[in-house]
């Protein structure tokens, strides 16, 4: 690299930055608008979200980022391809030309649009009434296959919105894994369904929420979230954010009349903030520094949230902890009573409320209909009624009205179709496979967790994930740390193991 291609390259990088910051800022905002913000600063705050967003928008699509990405084209081409650098302009090439991709009056149509649609579903889904929305998701439809034309060559419709999601990822890959794990789910849902089941009436007793808090926090340290890089605090829908390399906030909900949904919801949004803490730090405020993909962040917060956070091993070690935290309402559970009740599988309406076992179902149903609709196969209207057949068909249950129907999930009504759902099954997938490969590497991490130690797993996701932030795609990420490209094998066999021993065999 001579001296005029490295100015180049710093100014490329210090551009990046100024996006990065405003992405940051724009984070913060939404982060206040979700916790501490009085209801009344609504409107100023939408104000001021658009015009961040708008200048982020610009200085992400400025023609001189494009001017530079040209100029080290051949800088680039003389790279090796494994090195960092070809790693972080690849990655700012294609963001950029995403970003450039779609013009900016289609961006303007369908963030307005959709915004719309958000609205009109806040009041449609109470009232159970999706007629009311029916010509907003028809737009909806039309606008998404549109936003997919602006990436030609692809081999499905879906694959461009899918990739942004999941970069690399198509249907292709996802629909033959997708139909086997939904047949395996299906046969044990099937099981299971005959199985005697616990009483997890305890969950439901009354568990103030100082307490749950405290609880929660205290699990997410031991994992090795580090909160002097960031802080819990509540929401309505828990998420995890990041406004820069070293503020990486969780948050979380907290019903005093369910144990489970504050705690798990903490463990899940720590198993992010693990991924996006772990960084490396030459990395900070570049194109590099964020989680790859979606399905790898799902993966992060799915292995800490379920293979780790509901293990029996973790369990010997902090039910004694929790049942002195809550010693009156958990005198009379056991830890194989609380151990089982954590694990119950039960077909229900409700994704976000699923077990394992049931979770992919509901994703999958999700994105089929989603490629049908796509497709043209299914219409908007014939939707609901898809909808229900197919967690008739799947699941056993149908559901009554459309609001816990096709209804319940924001996606649909606040984004494009298509792309929104793959990387939660995606994430169910990797985190299998990421862990088998980290017990491979080191089989004495299931004795530590059983201690309440997570230093090995921790350090060996750091090492073969975290530290990479951006830098390898999810396949290439899956290959480097496990020598395989996607597979559904290590998943099927961890949720055969431990759901035979809580059900019989599967
Ligand atoms: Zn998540």
């Amino acid at each position: 690299m001579d001296e005029i291609q490295q100015a180049k390259w710093d100014e490329l990088k210090a551009r990046w930055r100024e996006v990065y910051d405003l992405t940051g800022v724009a984070a913060l905002l939404h982060w206040d608008q979700a916790t501490y913000m009085p209801p009344a600063g609504g409107a100023a705050r939408a104000r001021q979200s658009a015009l961040i967003e708008r200048l982020a928008h610009e200085r992400r699509t400025d023609p001189a980022i494009g001017r530079l990405l040209d100029d080290l084209a051949s800088w680039f081409d003389s790279l090796p391809a494994e090195s960092v650098e070809a790693a972080h302009y690849r990655r700012m090439r294609k963001a950029y030309e995403r970003a450039t991709r779609i013009p900016g009056a289609f961006v303007a149509q369908f963030t307005e649009h959709v915004a719309n649609t958000y609205m009109v579903w806040t009041e449609a889904r109470p009232a159970n009434d999706f007629e009311r929305l029916r010509p907003y998701l028809e737009k909806t439809l039309d606008l998404s296959r549109q936003m997919a034309e602006f990436f030609p060559g692809y081999a499905h419709i879906a694959d461009p919105l899918i990739d942004m999601a999941d970069e690399g990822m198509t249907v292709a890959v996802i629909r033959p894994l997708f139909e086997t794990l939904r047949q395996r789910l299906a046969s044990w849902v099937d099981v299971i369904a005959n199985c005697p089941q616990v009483d997890v009436s305890f969950l439901r007793r009354r568990y103030p929420k100082a307490q749950q808090l405290a609880f929660g926090e205290r699990i997410a340290a031991a994992f090795g979230y580090d909160f002097t890089r960031g802080r819990q605090d509540e929401t309505h829908h828990p998420f995890m954010t990041k406004f820069s390399h070293d503020d990486v906030r969780i948050t979380t909900r907290v019903d005093e009349y369910d144990l489970a949904n504050a705690l798990f919801s903490t463990l899940h949004e720590t198993g992010h903030a693990l991924y996006e803490m772990g960084i490396d730090a030459a990395y900070d405020a570049t194109v590099l520094d964020a989680g790859t993909s979606l399905g790898v962040h799902e993966s992060q917060s799915r292995l800490w949230e379920n293979l780790v956070g509901r293990s029996r091993r973790f369990w010997q070690h902090y039910y004694p902890a929790l049942r002195a935290t809550f010693p009156e309402q958990l005198a009379d559970i056991d830890l194989e009573t609380f151990y089982r009740a954590i694990n119950r599988v039960e077909p229900s309406l409700i994704r976000t409320e699923a077990d394992e076992v049931t979770y992919n179902l509901h994703v999958i149903i999700r994105f089929d209909l989603e490629l049908e609709l796509l497709e043209g196969k299914l219409s908007v209207a014939e939707l609901p009624e898809a909808w229900r057949a197919r967690y008739e068909e799947n699941l056993g249950v149908r559901p009554p009205d459309d609001r816990d129907g096709v209804m319940q999930d924001v996606h649909w009504f606040a984004g494009p179709i298509g792309g929104s759902f793959q990387s939660y099954a995606l994430g169910n997938i990797m985190a299998a496979q990421f862990y088998a490969a980290a017990l491979d590497a080191h089989p004495e991490i299931e004795d530590e967790i059983g201690q309440g130690c997570f230093t090995t797993l921790h350090n060996w996701l750091r090492h073969n994930i975290y530290r990479h932030g951006a830098r390898y795609t999810a396949d290439e990420l899956l290959r480097r740390v496990t020598g395989q490209p996607l597979t559904l094998e290590p998943y099927l066999a961890y949720l055969s193991r431990k759901y035979s021993e809580l059900y019989g065999p599967m």
